[in-house]
């Protein structure tokens, strides 16, 4: 809506009527990657575009990956070549162009336990994954590790089985924050952008004619209207199959959940300086630096239960454990974790299907559809790819416009807070002295927000109080939860403490403790009376709860504090 893409809660009412009065071109069903980088897409072409997500921006798999920006080292083995090919051309202009405040280099080392067999494949991948990127390159080239190299990065191996390593460069990234951010600049650029607004039903033209909209629910109020579009576009991940069935239509193809589950450690737990990959029966298993933790992972099984909560089990954690374990010199146990989540890869195979082929052999490539004119679908693929994804989705659904739409040019838009970030970095000093503040501070917004941390920092200006951290040990500021709500669309307790922040995976309680803090600062922005910040609070502590109960975890006692609102 606004020219700086701020989804400020407090305007949702405006922003619904919006929804319901104006004539889209595009109308885009699902808010993860794949759907805000069609927003952005679709409105940087110039499109008047909608966008409906069910719950909140990155709600689904897009908050629960492993959060590389990755060629993905392991398809080479299955000759994915084109799929390695473009996803490190992306992963090179979302470090170097497009995100460089979001995406950031990160070294991965292979522990080699077989010398001779060993490091010449493995060598081999890795000289076919470099040569692979452009000639601009943001990471640096692999490297040769002896035992001793390898232990010295990564004192945490047990030296018995290590025979040397390999250093190899990859890029990570917050996967909702950057989804977020997605979505905002495709609001920068005019996109309508809702959460908890379901796309209830499809609207197709007289006839049987071709789709002309979608029926949509505001799941606040549980009221409904009717989004008039040129084009439905479908990006709903593990939901695709649902929305066909809305249309009434049948596609080419039908989606395969595959669950995978991440444990997270404190990074005192395993003594490294640099990410590790290592191989496993079925795939491999990453240990990936996030801040003062360790993000372990990742399974691959098939999934048929709830999408919208998909739960780790005691076996999945004891795989991730045991697998790790192979090579630790202290092995992890439970009692190192102190949280563990799960997500839903969206594979998609031939609507015919294909039960018998194991989830970790399917295809990580995406597909688009066009089963009924006026809808288009895509699944499958890869964080990484979101912006070819989103490209060749917004190409199909403008294909039978009648007039020329301009091509995709999202590789030259640079998502908001990147532009002119390497002037601003070098000045952090100042902005800590402006705005009262350390240089931590400074650094830790401008890793989160890019230049958008001034407006963050704005937020302190007008009010000190903001200033303080939200949880003790944590990085979050208090402003950062204001922001969530006056920029970033924050309309529960949950978006703000498991994806504006990540405090639900970094803290061992999740957040529970600051949820009645994060309720009064939201409440105040929103007008949330006593009661409705305690239901708030409340709301938060029982999807705590159940995620804890599922995996035996003893939380302890949940803060009294937390309920008084
Ligand atoms: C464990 C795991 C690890 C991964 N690791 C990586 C990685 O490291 N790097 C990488 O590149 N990729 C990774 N991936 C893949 C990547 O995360 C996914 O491909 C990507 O997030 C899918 O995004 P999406 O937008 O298609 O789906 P989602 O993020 O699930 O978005 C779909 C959205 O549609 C909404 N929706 C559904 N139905 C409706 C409706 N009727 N109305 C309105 N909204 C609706 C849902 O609420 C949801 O938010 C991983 C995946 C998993 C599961």
């Amino acid at each position: 809506m606004a020219s700086n893409g701020a989804l400020d809660a407090r305007d949702r009412g405006a922003m619904l009527s919006s929804l319901a009065t104006e004539r889209f071109d595009v109308l885009v069903i699902g808010g993860g990657i794949t759907g805000a980088g069609a927003a952005l897409d679709a409105a940087s072409r110039g499109l008047r575009v909608a966008l409906v997500e069910a719950r909140d921006l990155a709600s689904g798999t897009s908050s629960r990956s492993s959060k590389l920006i990755h060629g993905g080292l392991r398809y080479l083995e299955q000759f994915d070549f084109k799929l390695v090919y473009e996803a490190l051309r992306e992963r090179d202009l979302l470090v170097s162009k497009l995100a460089p405040h979001l995406v950031k280099p990160v070294s991965f080392l292979y522990p080699l336990q077989k010398k001779v067999v060993e490091r010449p494949y493995v060598g081999a991948g890795l000289v076919l994954y470099d040569a692979m990127e452009g000639t601009r390159r943001p990471v640096p080239h692999h490297r040769h590790l002896t035992a001793r190299g390898a232990l010295k990065r990564a004192p945490a191996l047990s030296p018995d089985r290590l025979a040397g390593g390999m250093l190899y460069y990859d890029a990570q990234v917050d996967d909702a924050r950057y989804t977020l951010t997605v979505a905002r600049t495709a609001a920068a650029h005019g996109a309508v952008i809702a959460t908890r607004a379901s796309a209830v039903g499809l609207l197709r033209a007289p006839g049987g004619g071709p789709m002309i909209g979608a029926r949509v629910r505001d799941e606040e109020t549980d009221r409904s209207f009717d989004v008039s579009a040129a084009a439905v576009v479908a990006c709903a991940g593990v939901w695709t199959d649902l929305v066909h069935e809305l249309a009434g239509v049948q596609a080419g193809y039908k989606v395969r959940m595959s669950k995978g589950v991440h444990v997270v450690v404190p990074r005192a737990a395993v003594d490294a300086d640099t990410g590790m990959i290592l191989r496993t029966d079925k795939s491999v298993l990453f240990f990936i630096p996030w801040g003062e933790h360790w993000i372990v992972g990742t399974t691959d099984t098939d999934f048929s239960g709830d999408r919208a909560g998909p739960v780790a089990t005691e076996e999945d954690v004891e795989y991730i454990l045991a697998a790790a374990n192979r090579v630790l010199a202290r092995p992890l146990t439970r009692a190192d974790v102190i949280a563990v989540y799960a997500g839903l890869r969206p594979l998609v195979e031939a609507a015919a299907g294909n039960g018998a082929k194991p989830t970790t052999k399917l295809s990580r490539e995406h597909v688009v559809d066009v089963p009924v004119p006026g809808l288009a679908s895509i699944a499958g693929g890869k964080f990484t790819t979101y912006r070819l994804m989103a490209r060749d989705v917004v190409d199909a659904a403008v294909a039978d416009f009648g007039r020329p739409v301009p091509g995709s040019v999202t590789d030259q838009v640079p998502l908001l807070g990147a532009d002119g970030l390497a002037a601003v970095q070098p000045a952090a000093g100042r902005l800590a002295e402006d705005y009262g503040v350390s240089r931590a501070v400074v650094e830790h917004l401008l890793g989160r927000y890019g230049t958008l941390a001034t407006e963050v920092l704005e937020e302190i200006r007008s009010d000190a109080a903001l200033a303080q951290p939200l949880a003790p040990g944590h990085p979050y500021l208090r402003a950062e939860v204001a922001y969530a709500v006056t920029h970033e669309g924050a309309l529960h307790v949950e978006d703000v403490l498991v994806r504006r922040t990540r405090l639900f995976i970094e803290s061992a309680d999740s957040g529970a403790a600051v949820a009645a803090d994060v309720a009064a600062i939201m409440g105040r922005l929103l007008g949330w009376n006593r009661r409705r910040r305690a239901a708030e609070t409340r709301r938060y502590l029982d999807l705590v709860r159940a995620e804890q109960l599922v995996l035996a975890i003893d939380p302890g006692p949940l803060p009294d504090r937390a309920l008084a609102g």
